[in-house]
């Protein structure tokens, strides 16, 4: 999909990153995160089938659990999303709620899609959710998984549920513009990448650095993602998330981000 056939994506993946939903604090943003279940249950009012992506669990628990940073060790980190993802999903249905919209959460690990069976079964519950128009809420079953064999970011997950729900667009929503010709903080000449019609070895180099102490992923995994999504036919757009309301523009066909254009025909080559 091209910028000006964005407006016809049905089936949307919005993906949210912890920095986005977080502030400094470590706390919780609400007025972000108000305004991105308003945005959402309003596209979904339209008839759009939106499904998200949010990271947060790890981080909004360690708040809660009073930590003063991040945890490092596996067990603090799993303990941490288990406290987290209750609050984060708590706080998503009560917003949702708010423009009548039911949520449902679900927590994914790679052994579920790495067989068929799996992948199909999961499948079938987006699309049974989707279909009743309940908005589902993703996230890496942080408290199980496994660190050796986990999907490693959310962004490679939600380019993975693009590609199980077969969506339209990919919209990864994040605290920079989108893709930039060099880090745009070590390099204030950087600009902007309009569009990627081919995710070449260079671009790894345009983004240094390895995201907020909040998050986890930076620059690269998102052009992992985007790389992912659009060789299975999924155009996908990053952008920055500290505004919701530019979903609106994005779906517009506004120039916002970075749109990576999806190769044409559908591949579904999903690994
Ligand atoms: N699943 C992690 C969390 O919810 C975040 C992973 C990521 O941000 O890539 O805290």
């Amino acid at each position: 999909m091209e910028r000006k056939e964005l407006c016809n994506a049905k089936r949307i993946v919005v993906k949210v990153g912890t920095s986005t939903l977080t502030y400094e604090t470590g706390k919780l943003n609400y007025r972000r995160i108000e305004a991105l279940s308003r945005v959402l249950s309003d596209l979904a009012n339209q008839g759009k089938e939106i499904i998200l992506v949010s990271s947060g669990a790890i981080g909004v628990g360690a708040d809660k659990m009073k930590l003063t940073k991040r945890p490092a060790s596996v067990e603090e980190k799993q303990a941490a999303a288990a406290v987290g993802q209750c609050e984060l999903m708590n706080v998503y249905a009560r917003l949702f709620a708010e423009y009548n919209h039911l949520v449902a959460q679900i927590l994914l690990t790679p052994d579920v899609i790495e067989n068929q069976s799996g992948k199909e079964h999961v499948t079938n519950t987006f699309l049974a959710l989707i279909r009743k128009g309940i908005i589902p809420i993703v996230n890496e079953n942080d408290s199980v998984a496994v660190e050796e064999i986990n999907f490693g970011d959310n962004d490679n997950l939600s380019s993975i549920v693009a590609i199980l729900v077969k969506a339209d667009l990919l919209i990864i929503l994040s605290d920079i513009d989108g893709l930039y010709t060099a880090n745009p903080k070590e390099y204030p000449d950087a600009m902007l990448i309009d569009k990627v019609y081919e995710v070449t070895e260079d671009m790894e180099g345009f983004c240094s650095g390895a995201g907020t102490k909040r998050g986890t992923g930076g620059m690269k995994t998102k052009i992992h993602a985007a790389q992912k999504a659009r060789i299975n036919g999924i155009s996908t757009v990053v952008a920055n998330g500290e505004h919701p309301d530019i979903i609106y523009g994005i779906l517009e066909g506004n120039k916002i981000g970075t749109l990576f254009v999806a190769e044409k025909g559908e591949q579904c080559l999903y690994e």
